[in-house]
């Protein structure tokens, strides 16, 4: 039974099931379930699309966002590729079935997956033109044919020429739309995914237009309805995919995560400047990025990376080059960092509800560099920025240029499977629970190495617990995101 994935990154449950003139979509959600998805903390395209795909979170997998530590100095981060997933996708899972697969877009892409069918690879690769960006290579060149120039980004996206903007991204979002209908039509398949990352661009570059609570709203903007194009345009894609399908398919929309304004930025190395945690040899004159500041690390305890979410960093005896924190305080030390940061307050001095989380508390593994504290700033309304030389501590401007929207927790799926017993509205899902359904719907067994479970067993009445979390750990994890507002 063939199983097709849409990914459109970033979609919000409350958009994506809620605008009612998207009549594919609408389609799906009547004969099959659908509901909001939780992510991985933290709710990030890299890692969330490969813990989807292989139902591992990712302390699991040893990849905390786009930039990891690889070590424990102070300057080795490096960039997330698809060589830093070394778990078994679903794909590797359905090759030992002998069974082919076809990839377009999944993050991280590239270089391009060796798999047991096709891949074209994501946003990560450097240039279309130059560069192989499929497996097997000459599939690249099929692709130019195709469609000339293939996008796998839009170059430039934090701007304020938001005309441009729009049109490129619906653009880039047509041609790879053809793409998959090509792949679709011409290539033998069993498992089918594709992740469209420009929901995710027009979300980060429309959303004020959108969202009349974003602080920087305007009224009346003739982008007011970006973002709900986008969706349509969205649904006439899916529209078209589906007369490609056998009616068995088993078709699943699903996010990553999902889209809520920004409320502005936590300069978060300048509040360890000033809580002094982070010792400066010399505070800069102008706004500096961390990597360029001049740090004492001699007298340092604590540091962090800017983005979407803080990964905050100890400076541990014998483990840092110069630590300063000993181990054995290590423990007390961390509680009390964690207790500071939840403590944040907004510029009106409102605690913002910072969510902090300990890796070994969320992840059933935690490889490689794992941060020491993971910080969603006022639960994700404000992103962490990691320069110093702002005069204060909340910013309204990005440092990466405009951005309208951070990420949710929640995003959203849609499954129609002929043989589902899943319908109407399913709650409790989780992103680690897709892999698992997907295999178990196809009548695969569902590999005891994952850790979500089938959402489809649960509504036989099998225990939902079989395939999935350690039930004790589960309760664990649940009940502190519930008592911190992320479950409802
Ligand atoms: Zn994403």
């Amino acid at each position: 039974m063939k199983i097709l994935v849409l990914g459109l990154d970033c979609a919000a449950p409350e958009l994506l099931l809620g605008y009612e003139d998207l009549p594919h979509i609408r389609r799906l959600m009547d004969v099959g379930c659908y509901g909001r998805l939780e992510s991985v903390i933290p709710p990030i395209t890299v890692p969330a699309w490969m813990c989807l795909a292989t139902s591992q979170d990712p302390g699991s997998l040893g990849v905390y966002g786009f930039r990891n530590r690889t070590d424990h100095s102070y300057s080795g981060l490096g960039i997330a590729s698809s060589r830093s997933i070394t778990e078994p996708a679903i794909w590797d899972h359905l090759a030992r079935e002998g069974k082919r697969s076809i990839i377009v877009g999944v993050p991280p892409g590239y270089p391009p997956r060796r798999i047991n069918g096709l891949a074209v690879s994501c946003f990560l690769t450097p240039d279309t033109d130059k560069n192989v960006f499929t497996h097997p290579p000459e599939l690249s060149e099929e692709i130019r044919r195709l469609v000339g120039h293939y996008p796998v980004d839009v170059q430039g996206f934090r701007t304020e020429d938001k005309a441009w903007l729009r049109d490129a991204i619906f653009a880039m979002s047509r041609t790879q739309f053809q793409v998959v209908r090509h792949l679709l039509q011409t290539r033998e398949w069993d498992y089918f995914h594709f992740v469209d990352i420009g929901l995710d661009r027009v979300h980060h570059g429309f959303w004020k237009y959108h969202d009349p609570q974003h602080v920087l709203h305007e009224p009346g903007s003739p982008f007011a309805e970006t973002v709900h194009d986008y969706y349509r345009h969205l649904d006439e894609e899916i529209g078209r995919v589906l007369e490609l399908l056998a009616d068995d398919t088993i078709v699943l929309l699903v996010s990553d995560h999902g889209a809520q304004r920004l409320d502005g930025g936590f300069c978060v190395n300048e509040w360890l400047v000033r809580e002094g945690l982070l010792v400066l040899k010399c505070y800069p004159k102008a706004v500096t990025p961390f990597a360029q500041l001049d740090v004492d690390w001699a007298k340092t305890r604590v540091w962090s990376e800017g983005g979407y979410y803080a990964r905050v960093f100890f400076n541990v005896k014998g483990r840092e080059p110069q630590g300063t924190i000993d181990p054995a305080e290590y423990a007390r030390f961390r509680d009390e960092i964690q207790a500071k940061f939840e403590a944040t307050t907004d510029r009106d001095g409102k605690p913002m509800g910072t969510l902090v989380f300990k890796p070994e508390e969320v992840y059933h593994r935690v490889k490689n560099v794992a941060p020491d504290l993971i910080v969603h700033f006022g639960g994700l309304y404000w992103r962490s920025i990691g320069g110093v030389g702002y005069p204060t501590i909340h910013v309204l401007e990005n440092d990466t240029g405009p951005d309208d929207c951070n990420h949710a927790q929640f995003g959203a799926f849609i499954l129609a499977a002929s043989q589902s017993p899943l319908h109407g509205e399913v709650t409790g899902a989780h992103l680690l629970d897709i892999a698992p359904t997907l295999m178990d719907l196809a009548g695969y067994e569902v590999p005891e190495t994952m850790q979500g479970r089938s959402l489809a067993a649960g509504a036989r009445g099998a225990s939902p617990d079989d395939a999935g979390y350690d039930p004790d750990d589960e309760t664990i994890i649940r009940d502190r995101l519930s008592g911190l507002g992320y479950i409802g």
